[in-house]
């Protein structure tokens, strides 16, 4: 039982640790400047709708982003041709 809980703790514990290397990624300039770029190249045309976006916006990784990409800083994080941007409905 000792063991289970432990295993639990750890999974809590890298949870944690993914949110906030997540919110430092999207609070970074490399990001904002990335998304920028995503919304300039789509010209503000949603990619699954193809409405033109008037409010707010989402720059989604097609690929989902991993725990080591994060961790690493990887470059595929801000690879253009793995981002598309979306409405919020
Ligand atoms: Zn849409």
């Amino acid at each position: 039982m000792i063991f289970i809980y432990d295993k639990e703790f750890e999974w809590e514990q890298r949870v944690r640790e993914f949110d906030e290397m997540k919110n430092r990624f999207y609070s970074s300039t490399r990001w904002q400047e990335t998304k920028a770029a995503v919304i300039e190249r789509e010209d503000c045309i949603c990619q699954v709708c193809g409405e033109f976006i008037v409010g707010r916006t989402q720059i989604d990784h097609i690929l989902e982003i991993s725990y080591d990409q994060l961790k690493e800083d990887d470059e595929e994080l801000y690879n253009m041709e793995n981002l598309q941007l979306l409405c919020v409905p």
